[in-house]
């Protein structure tokens, strides 16, 4: 029955590959969407669609024609575009959205000593004035900022694909940078390889949180190199939100409980 409450699971994150396996085992047969970003992305389990909506009107729209009954807005802590389109349709449509927000490294242990910092443009002028040899490992979107501050030095950048920097921030990688392609996880001994391989003397991070990408931080302390630290865009008001997957999956089971959630089709 509960196949018949249909559920929109906004991924491109663990956490949205791990919703969509555990709706399917509760007997839901949720709709995973993917932005069609990356070219060869991790697949959840079940039903896939890819690629934007539209904005926010364009999501309204497709959530009616779906017949969608609830939304597990399970993006990256820094897609927080889709997360207020999320929001907005969500409330158009009346269709509930949950947000998954896992929790972000603020309670590591090192974390005070860390350069907090909003928005690329300052992280790039900060990581500018703490080192001339920076790893960023802040994915391939933001870059304008680190190519008009650190075009000329010797920058590591690791992102999960090959390609070109891509949207606003289109363009070569400058001469002197290095750009090194892999996906975590990543463990302790191979990033402190990798900082002092490169002589690496700043850390840029996004606050993503989990513990795929955490190793990076410790490494950074064990080698004395100071991290900037983006701080994490402000979440939509108004939407509850949960910090793991198994409060996802409780609350979609509580919808789904819902007569009003349910649909025969
Ligand atoms: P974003 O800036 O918040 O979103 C830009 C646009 O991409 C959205 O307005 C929407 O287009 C489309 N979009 C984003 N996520 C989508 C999804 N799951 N399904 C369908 N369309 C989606 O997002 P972003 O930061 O570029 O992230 C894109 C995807 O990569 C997300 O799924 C996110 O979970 C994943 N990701 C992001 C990061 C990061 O650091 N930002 C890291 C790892 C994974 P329309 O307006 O046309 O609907």
């Amino acid at each position: 029955m509960l196949a018949d409450v249909e559920v929109l699971v906004l991924g491109g994150t663990r956490e949205g590959r791990l919703v969509a396996q555990r709706l399917l085992a509760a007997g839901f047969d949720p709709i995973s969407s993917l932005a069609g970003a990356t070219a060869a992305p991790r697949l959840p389990a079940g039903r896939i669609r890819i690629g934007g909506f539209g904005g926010a009107d364009g999501l309204t729209r497709w959530l009616r024609s779906n017949n969608i009954r609830m939304v597990v807005d399970a993006t990256h802590p820094y897609a927080a575009q889709m997360s207020e389109h999320a929001a907005a349709a969500g409330q158009a449509a009346g269709v509930p959205v949950l947000r998954l927000d896992r929790p972000g490294w603020t309670d590591h242990p090192d974390a005070a000593t860390w350069h907090w910092v909003d928005g690329h443009e300052v992280a790039a002028a900060t990581s500018a004035r703490r080192g001339s040899r920076p790893f960023l490992t802040i994915g391939r979107t933001g870059l304008a900022a680190y190519r008009r501050h650190l075009a000329a030095h010797p920058v590591l950048v690791r992102v999960a694909e090959p390609g070109v920097p891509a949207g606003d921030d289109a363009g070569e990688w400058p001469a002197p940078w290095r750009v090194l392609v892999a996906r975590g996880p990543f463990d302790l001994e191979s990033e402190r390889r990798l900082l002092a391989g490169g002589a690496i003397d700043v850390l840029v991070s996004k606050d993503a949180g989990g513990r795929a990408t955490a190793a990076k931080l410790d490494a950074a302390r064990l080698a004395g190199v100071p991290v900037v630290m983006l701080r994490r865009p402000p979440t939509p008001a108004g939407v509850p939100t949960v910090p793991g997957v198994a409060e996802a999956l409780s609350w979609c089971l509580g919808q789904g409980r819902d007569p009003r959630r349910r649909r025969s089709r």
